[in-house]
């Protein structure tokens, strides 16, 4: 009995130390203006964020295997899916096929269902997702072991009490105006939100929740607080990324998840660059549209050319126990090196 104990007490040693040393991974998988996020938790399990588009030859399926191979994973835990767009929801069925999910997680109901290829790609997710589907609400913790993730928005509707770190917030909102164009594209404001935390360090994605819907999150008060990284919301169009809420959540690291022509206009630069603490951006694609010197250095944009000839290069965040992490791009293996709050 004695000796049956002093094993599993090893056994949980050596295992605790494996884990300890592991790294908590992030990838963005390029989509040309879709979204694709894959998470790797130091304990092995793995969620991915979005499928980003359909294409006639599975492109986006095909780079998200791509990343899950490079990753080592045999099966993704968990997939959420932030809303029901075609750059979000568009790969899941092919992506099916080439590797197992554990797990679908949503925020309900899409509200544009009068839209016929939001009421086609629901009704396979349907299918898909029969007897492995949770529906999140705000305050949820998202069950990625080896990391705490809880969801800070789901379905237009936030956490109301503030997180470790969060407080009043009265005097950055004084100013905060609100858009009085309706959002075309509502489901956007129904995204799931979270925030990720691996020891000191802390990540949010807010999915392609817009302007006046990410205002609940910081004004009057500041419910989130603080944060480490930041995938810019809505591939960094100025629809969304308000300067109330970045200025709020003081992303030290932006990451944006833009296409070579979606995302990434010279407002959300200049919101990113005036944001108390922030330290670098990083782009997904050279933003086309925009002047070549408001994008980012060169040197920490993944993907420079057009669409048709893209290698699809990844950016990788890879966070130490420490908190210490490391930004790394795929194109040219620059990587730099930041602190945790
Ligand atoms: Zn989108
Ligand atoms: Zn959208």
């Amino acid at each position: 009995m004695i000796l049956k104990s002093l094993v599993i007490l090893a056994l949980l040693g050596a295992n605790a130390l494996f884990s300890a040393s592991r790294n908590l991974e992030i990838y963005w998988i390029d989509a040309e203006g879709g979204a694709a996020t894959l998470i790797v938790s130091p304990s092995g399990q793995s969620m991915l964020v979005d499928t980003a588009n359909r294409t006639p030859d599975d492109r986006d399926a095909k780079r998200i295997f791509a990343a899950t191979q490079q990753a080592g994973l045999k099966k993704i835990d968990i997939l959420l899916t932030t809303h029901y767009h075609s750059d979000h929801v568009g790969g899941m069925l092919a992506l099916s096929k080439l590797i197992p999910i554990g797990m679908y997680l949503d925020h309900g109901d899409p509200i544009e269902l009068n839209r016929p290829p939001i009421a086609a790609a629901y009704k396979a997710y349907i299918e898909l997702s029969q007897g492995k589907r949770k529906t999140l609400v705000a305050g949820d913790r998202i069950p990625l072991k080896g990391v705490d993730i809880q969801v800070v928005l789901s379905a237009g509707k936030g956490i109301t009490r503030a997180l470790k770190g969060g407080g009043p917030n009265a005097a950055r909102c004084q100013d905060w105006k609100e858009k009085t164009t309706p959002e075309p594209d509502p489901d956007n404001d129904m995204s799931v939100g979270f925030l990720l935390k691996s020891g000191k360090f802390k990540f949010l994605d807010m999915g392609d929740v817009t302007w006046n819907y990410e205002k609940q999150l910081v004004c009057p008060a500041n419910l989130i607080g603080t944060v480490d990284l930041f995938q810019t919301t809505h591939h960094g169009l100025d629809r969304s990324n308000s300067p109330q809420f970045v200025w709020s959540i003081q992303p030290r690291v932006a990451i944006m998840n833009n296409g070579p022509r979606k995302g990434g206009p010279a407002a959300v630069f200049e919101v990113l660059r005036k944001s108390p603490g922030i330290q670098d951006i990083w782009q997904g694609h050279l933003a086309m549209g925009t002047p070549k010197d408001v994008n980012t250095d060169e040197k920490m944009i993944a993907n420079l050319g057009p669409s048709a000839e893209c290698p699809a290069n990844l950016l990788k965040v890879s966070v130490a126990p420490n908190g210490k992490y490391t930004v790394t791009n795929a194109r040219n293996g620059f990587a730099k090196t930041y602190s945790a709050k």
